[in-house]
């Protein structure tokens, strides 16, 4: 396997900045070096100190101007809603039957599914997303179509399923077997393929009958390689109807729990709209959050408290939610989460909108050993972020006095215009104005 050394300002976390605080949990090198051999990262540090030690054939390559960081990871996406993004009007309820259920429909036909996959995938990477915890629809064909086309590019993604069995187009409802043997089929198609992952994946509590959860819950307690990721509090008029039809539950959350769905494996996107007490419960499973902001926003769904969750100890990331978000720029996610903040009266820190879209990420999955940070042994999924992606960012990072003011506002300014080159598992699958 080749090795390479890669020269560029490089920044990384190993921790929380709002816990571990930020001399600790920012890694920042000026003039930096990463190293990668095959697949994984040999060593990071200053170049003065590691290039003396470099084999005498390798040469690095040097990144000038640009800021060399872990890939984006996102907790939470839909590949079969891409064709919809930025869909008009509504909220959560009408939006789904309106935009969602139509274009998830259309997934009966493989072939969409693949080419919707493989647009998908290359748009994670021209965006500098390298990991992604992705939702396809009902149809086992839609995960197969999104995990061969995450497979050939070696990204660490994890897909599912999705079950639904009620109050929804009966096309895209499962059967009598709840969705069983599709979903077993998968697990034992796609386990231990490259860097794949599997997530039991009911879609929210309005459109899976008791019995099906308690199938989905059952299948994640036989399969502890298995992931569960579903969506959580996100729209007022959901959350009462959700309580209309689950009247034994205590609030929305204990839908989940009473059918074996919160775990250490549970990722929840949005939870809205939830008191100190839920956040408390997922805490103590060790469930994790995807705040999706953009979508928040588009949705008008409501603005997640940020900073109670954090204070519960919760483990929260970003999710894109695309298509109800409206990017699959992680830096234009920053941002929402960014605005949201503005508007629940705090302001949240570039360091820590950072580590939330990249280690946060990771350690939601569980994955903070291989992903999400610029460490020896952990794999070579790194993004080159270019400080001259265009003439105002530019004009604005020659105006920036530090290292936080150029990452803020690469996060207020940027896109995937800003990528411009992505790698996984140390080989490059994305250079900006080649294939993007
Ligand atoms: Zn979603």
């Amino acid at each position: 396997m080749p090795f390479n050394a890669y020269r560029s300002q490089i920044l990384t976390m190993s921790g929380d900045p709002r816990i571990a605080g930020e001399e600790n949990a920012v890694q920042y090198f000026e003039d930096g070096l990463l190293l990668v051999d095959g697949e994984h990262i040999v060593d990071v540090g200053a170049y003065d100190a590691l290039a003396p030690a470099l084999p005498e054939d390798v040469s690095p390559v040097h990144f000038e101007n640009a800021l060399l960081t872990p890939g984006f990871i996102d907790t939470h996406i839909h590949f079969p809603q891409t064709d919809i993004i930025g869909a008009y009007g509504a909220q959560l309820l009408d939006w789904l039957e309106t935009y969602t259920y139509p274009a998830e429909a259309a997934f009966a036909d493989p072939l969409h599914a693949r080419d919707t996959a493989h647009f998908f995938v290359r748009e994670l990477l021209r965006n500098g997303t390298t990991s992604a915890l992705v939702f396809a629809t009902s149809h086992a064909d839609s995960v197969d179509a999104i995990f061969e086309a995450a497979l050939e590019k070696n990204m660490r993604l994890l897909s599912g399923k999705v079950l639904m069995d009620r109050n929804a187009d009966a096309a895209l409802c499962d059967g009598d077997d709840l969705g069983r043997a599709d979903t077993l089929a998968l697990i034992g198609k796609w386990r231990g393929k490259g860097r794949l992952g599997y997530a039991v994946t009911p879609r929210f509590a309005l459109t899976s009958s008791p019995a099906q959860l308690q199938m989905a819950g059952e299948i994640l307690r036989d399969h502890p390689d298995v992931y569960m990721q579903t969506h959580l509090s996100e729209n007022r008029a959901e959350i009462e109807m959700a309580g209309k039809l689950f009247p034994g539950a205590d609030d929305y959350l204990d839908i989940y729990e009473q059918h074996g769905l919160v775990t250490d494996r549970s990722v929840f996107a949005h939870a809205l709209h939830m008191d100190e007490c839920a956040f408390g419960r997922i805490k103590d499973a060790n469930a994790a959050i995807s705040f999706c902001p953009s979508s928040n926003l588009f949705l008008g769904s409501g603005l997640f408290p940020l900073d109670t969750a954090q204070a519960a100890g919760v483990d929260v990331s970003l999710g894109s939610d695309v298509g109800a978000g409206a990017s699959f720029s992680m830096l234009q996610i920053m941002r929402s989460a960014y605005k949201v903040g503005q508007l629940g009266g705090h302001s949240l820190d570039p360091f820590t909108s950072f580590y939330l879209a990249t280690l946060g990420g990771a350690c939601a999955l569980n994955l903070s050993d291989k992903i999400g940070r610029l460490a020896p042994g952990a794999e070579a999924d790194f993004v080159v972020l270019d400080y001259a992606a265009t003439p105002l960012i530019d004009r604005r990072m020659r105006a920036a006095r530090s290292l936080k003011e150029r990452l803020f506002a690469l996060m207020i300014l940027g896109d995937d215009r800003v990528i411009s080159k992505t790698f996984v598992a140390g080989a490059l699958v994305h250079e900006r104005g080649e294939n993007g």
